[in-house]
């Protein structure tokens, strides 16, 4: 394969970003596309060399293989024998130093935890849409006073990596580096365990935690309270994660700010038309459901929905008509209806007018086929 430089190709410098990235490659995909070149030969060629380059910058992880070690990095195997078991090594690798995607140069904390956490709270639907006031006990870690939270009485330096927290690894010609499995690229390992805090390097702690959830939070939603995390040595205190687990209702179903209630109507009054009280969170609505609507016929009330958390605004109630007929007639119900088939005449059979004649028509057809 031609060797081409895939920044050069896209006209963008190495330290872009993804969102430019994707506007230069658009720019050049639309320059160059097949569509608008037709049989010019350099022009295709220049289209695929485009796409080589959108598909490996476009992926953060990929990007960084080719960074650093060019296309010999990411063709993996292609080279032959002594790339063998290549691409699963890569994989390891990359894996480990990449699966976080931004930080490379991660802090090492000296801490055996993280300082902001998550945590789960079960909400009401109603809760949801209308907001409340939430109480819950929340376990938060504090460093051991003793260790200071990094675990250990006694610390030493890595005898794998000799304190580098990162191993080389040389695979033909080439180098890679990994983090020090044994010490996870701190350069120390523990010597001696904390006996304190038996070397996890904290204690829990309990406290009560009081949050407001707004008008209109949605399943999924995650609420950041500030300062509520997990403590260091020094009682700082990073952030905790309330993850919103919103149940679902028996009548409404939601989508975002919308709700939809289901609104089922016996087929007699489908033909008759009706009135019907449907509910809306706020306040019970009139639906007027015309003569002969039909089933799924969708029936809008604006702004009865649920607050938008985006600004100062309701979805809307959308009510659907679900037309329900009887499961078993009487024999009185089964001779009524059918007293009021008779009644249309010839209305009651429509097929007759419409279908008689296309069957005629049909028979001609074969009659001249025939001839
Ligand atoms: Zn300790
Ligand atoms: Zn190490």
């Amino acid at each position: 394969m031609e060797d081409f430089n895939y920044y050069e190709i896209l006209e963008i410098s190495q330290t872009c970003s993804q969102e430019e990235i994707k506007k230069a490659f658009r720019k050049k995909a639309m320059q160059y596309h097949p569509d608008r070149n037709p049989d010019n030969p350099e022009a295709e060629e220049i289209f695929k060399k485009i796409n080589e380059a959108y598909e490996v910058l476009s992926d953060e992880q990929k990007r960084s293989i080719y960074d650093r070690y060019g296309k010999a990095g990411l063709q993996g195997g292609a080279g032959g024998g002594g790339f063998g078991g290549f691409g699963d090594i890569f994989g390891d690798i990359f894996g480990e130093f990449f699966g976080g995607g931004s930080g490379r140069q991660k802090k090492k904390s000296d801490l055996k935890y993280s300082l902001d956490f998550a945590l789960e709270l079960n909400l009401e639907f109603k809760e949801a849409i209308f907001g409340c006031k939430k109480e819950f006990e929340s376990a938060y870690k504090i460093a051991c006073k003793d260790c200071g939270g990094n675990g250990a009485k006694k610390k030493s330096t890595c005898p794998q990596c000799h304190g580098h927290g990162e191993l080389r690894i040389q695979q033909g010609f080439m180098t890679f580096a990994q983090t020090c499995p044994h010490c996870q690229g701190s350069g120390e390992v523990i010597v001696e365990k904390c006996s304190t805090c038996g070397g996890k390097g904290y204690e829990n702690k309990k406290e009560k935690i009081e949050i407001k959830i707004p008008e209109g939070v949605d399943n999924g939603n995650q609420m950041r309270v500030s300062g509520k995390g997990n403590a260091d040595k020094n009682g700082n205190r990073g952030d905790l994660y309330v993850r919103l687990n919103v149940k679902e209702d028996d009548h409404f179903v939601r989508d975002g700010e919308n709700l939809y209630v289901e609104v089922p109507v016996f087929f007699t009054s489908i033909v008759l038309g009706t009135k019907v009280t449907i509910p809306s969170p706020h306040k019970e609505l009139e639906l007027v459901i015309p003569a002969n609507s039909k089933d799924g016929a969708q029936f809008i009330f604006e702004g009865n929905g649920v607050k938008s958390l985006r600004g100062n605004y309701y979805g809307d109630l959308i009510a659907q008509i679900k037309i329900v007929y009887p499961k078993k007639l009487t024999k009185e119900q089964k001779e009524l209806l059918e007293k009021l088939h008779k009644s249309f005449g010839e209305h009651s059979e429509p097929h007759k007018s419409v279908l008689e004649q296309a069957c005629e028509k049909v028979k001609k057809w074969f009659g001249e086929l025939g001839k």
